[in-house]
């Protein structure tokens, strides 16, 4: 069994391609068999610089391997399309020595005129087929020096069908389909003729790809026939769409993979997320490592409707898979996010309190700041709960301190009990005097529990912040 992805370089790894890939991972790797990764990029015109290296970025972040590739090599090197042109010319000569194609003479022009007749006539733009009579002996004299495009003369009629592992059967009248081009005038081939010689080329067993693809098709079972080459099942999944209905793009927000690892997204949690958007296990079961969804993906429960991309949902499983980490990953996944002057021992001590609030590895920094920095600034004001004033909230303050001050050890099972009773005493509840403890030592309103956050602090820390908050209040230091 042999599959393959095949992404053209036309920008920054897409999230919609890295599903189908996720797909195609799962089915080689669930029948043994192979993956290979070939570059499309015959539309020299879309190529963006690097995207070939966000591909493999992409990819080997989300630990997603294959078998012959453009830098793993393989017995169908070379896996970039336009390091191939040789054997797709030669195949298009081949469709010409077999009177499947011809060559095609007629300028951009004539086709833009040909073209703006058609629409004015409300009618299927298409070529007219004005060069397919040509005596074949005259019109490869004429390709010696005219520039030309070669097309594959499509038959007038006959039912062209699949049976899509996905959609079940699908058909289409060759009638419909124009006289398409082949090989363009630059010797490049267009993408139906590639993609039709390179999965044959290379053995491809089963072709998974996106929907959009669907329509295409029929070009290629043309080329098939042409050829005389039997079709691999093919298996069309869902697109990822938008909140809209529509193809997920820019437009809904950043579709780079590269942009939800830099955002703190784990790769565990978007393959989880991405592998449900178009499957469903059939079961109330939602949460899947790569492992698990090789054991139980099946193509039969891919839907056939598209998935809408549901950025509260990535949120949930990053939350989830992030407190799956033990304190040794987290701190290591944490790494990038943090500055390299922190003190990992302090960033190992708090890491299991945030581990539980956390939604992605980007919110930790500012959640624990205060542990690295002194520079904690805050409005003053926020110190003082809502139905408290200033003279009360310093007078918590002190006796904050106070209770503080004689802990032994400085630990949070010992911290909560006296502030409890503080609180009590000072008929406040226990949230005002979080609160306004939280305040003084972090300078956030939110973060990591507070008796852990003073114990992780430490002692004397703590006492001189609530020390500085109550100078605050009391206008010394404003
Ligand atoms: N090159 C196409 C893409 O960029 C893939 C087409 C296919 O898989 O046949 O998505």
């Amino acid at each position: 069994m042999r599959l393959r992805f095949a992404p053209s370089p036309t920008g920054a790894l897409h999230i919609g391609s890295v599903r189908t890939t996720i797909y195609n991972y799962l089915f080689a790797r669930q029948r043994d068999g192979a993956l290979i990764l070939r570059i499309e990029d015959t539309d020299q015109d879309r190529l963006v610089a690097g995207a070939i290296d966000s591909i493999y970025d992409g990819l080997h972040w989300l630990g997603i391997t294959w078998n012959e590739g453009p830098q793993e090599g393989g017995p169908h090197a070379p896996y970039v399309q336009s390091e191939r042109l040789p054997l797709y010319q030669r195949h298009a000569q081949e469709l010409i020595d077999k009177g499947a194609a011809y060559y095609c003479f007629c300028s951009k022009e004539r086709l833009a005129a040909l073209r703006a007749e058609q629409e004015a006539r409300h009618e299927l733009t298409r070529y007219d087929r004005h060069c397919r009579n040509i005596p074949p002996d005259e019109a490869a004299e004429r390709a010696k020096t005219e520039p030309h495009v070669i097309r594959l003369k499509v038959p007038d009629e006959g039912t062209l069908a699949i049976e899509d592992l996905v959609h079940g059967h699908i058909e289409w009248q060759a009638s419909t389909i124009e006289d398409q081009v082949i090989l363009k005038s630059d010797g490049f081939p267009t993408y139906h003729l590639a993609v039709v010689i390179d999965d044959h080329e290379m053995g491809i067993t089963h072709i998974m790809r996106g929907e959009e693809w669907m329509a295409s098709v029929p070009k290629h079972l043309l080329i098939y026939r042409a050829f005389g080459w039997d079709v691999p099942p093919m298996a069309h999944v869902p697109s990822v769409l938008g909140p809209d209905g529509k193809k997920l793009s820019k437009r809904h927000g950043s579709t780079a993979v590269s942009q939800f690892r830099d955002d703190g997204y784990l790769p565990e949690a978007l393959i989880n997320y991405l592998a449900l958007i178009g499957w469903s296990p059939g079961t109330e079961d939602e949460i899947f490592s790569m492992d698990d969804l090789i054991r139980v993906w099946k193509i039969e429960q891919v839907q056939s409707a598209g998935g809408k991309w549901d950025k509260d949902r990535l949120d949930y499983f990053n939350g989830v898979w992030i407190r799956k980490l033990s304190v040794d990953e987290l701190v290591r996944r944490l790494e990038p996010f943090v500055p390299a002057e922190w003190d990992r021992e302090v960033l190992r001590k708090i890491a299991p309190h945030i581990q539980e609030r956390m939604k992605t590895l980007k919110d930790a920094q500012d959640q624990i700041r205060f542990l690295f920095t002194d520079d904690i600034g805050y409005d003053r004001s926020a110190l003082i709960p809502k139905k408290s004033n200033a003279m009360t909230t310093t007078e918590a303050l002190a006796r904050a301190r106070a209770v503080l001050s004689p802990l032994e050890p400085f630990i949070a099972t010992v911290i909560e009990p006296p502030l409890v009773s503080l609180a009590a005493e000072l008929n406040w509840s226990k949230k005002d005097l979080a609160g306004t403890i939280r305040m003084a030592i972090t300078g956030r309103q939110v973060g990591p529990p507070l008796y852990q956050s003073l114990e992780v602090l430490g002692k004397e820390k703590s006492l001189r912040r609530i020390e500085a908050a109550q100078d605050m209040l009391a206008g010394v230091r404003a």
